[in-house]
């Protein structure tokens, strides 16, 4: 069973009558507290029934009520264009790993080189949105895995990493995403993810703490052992490129 590391918040899904009463309770406790509520995104039944362009119309068509509500004048020459550009943006770019159309596609290798030992790719820079807040979370991923025979081309860690920043997220559901899909992709537990995020909900608004960052980890098969754990953490946070 994957996801034990960071399984911090989740609770137990319950089929009694209370459920909706615990949920809405659960919902007015989560306020600024980053709480999350399943590793799925949570999305609706009819996510893509509308296709990309009816989307960018539809939010356009809110933004503008969200600006001309805050009291913005869209007929300023700087204002016009900015509901039409924030719905491109949301589609196109910083949500667009909602849309499974857009999911990288991962072709596999052989291990030629039978290299058995651990591949670390470190410090994959991203942007993501918090779920909470809906402004940016700005972190660097470091990225593990044991190969079983297949490997990957390097870029495409990247792109998975991407792929599931370019959601509303939160940084555990994230962090085992990547790990999840990386297993299923690579057809082996033994996977490690660790995240170092700056959320600007914490730094630029509410507790407005500049300096801190958040940590979250997945260890899966192997790198659950302490010694190869220890190794992964070493060549992830302590490697410089001196060397280089
Ligand atoms: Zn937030």
């Amino acid at each position: 069973m994957r996801h034990k590391e960071t399984l911090l918040n989740t609770r137990p899904k319950s089929s009694s009558s209370s459920f909706l009463e615990q949920k809405m309770q659960d919902i007015d406790l989560i306020g600024d507290n980053h709480i999350f509520t399943s590793y799925e995104t949570p999305m609706r039944e009819d996510a893509f029934e509308k296709n990309d362009s009816q989307k960018k119309q539809i939010i356009e068509f809110h933004f503008r009520k969200i600006m001309e509500t805050l009291g913005l004048d869209l007929s300023d020459d700087s204002l016009n264009g900015t509901p039409k550009r924030v719905a491109k943006m949301y589609v196109e770019e910083i949500f667009s790993g909602l849309d499974p159309k857009n999911k990288p596609a991962i072709s596999l290798f052989e291990n030629k080189y039978q290299h058995n030992e651990m591949l670390v790719e470190k410090n994959i820079s991203f942007y993501s949105n918090c779920e909470h807040h809906f402004v940016p979370i700005i972190g660097k991923a470091h990225v593990a895995y044991i190969s079983n025979g297949n490997v990957i081309g390097l870029s495409k860690i990247n792109r998975i990493v991407n792929y599931f920043a370019q959601r509303p997220q939160v940084q555990e559901r994230l962090t085992n995403q990547i790990a999840d899909e990386l297993a299923k992709i690579l057809d082996t537990d033994d996977i490690a993810v660790l995240i170092d995020a700056k959320h600007l909900c914490v730094s630029s608004r509410g507790i407005k703490d500049n300096s801190s960052s958040t940590i979250t980890s997945y260890y899966g098969g192997k790198f659950k052992k302490k010694d190869i754990k220890k190794e992964f953490l070493n060549l992830s946070l302590n490697c410089n490129h001196d060397h280089i």
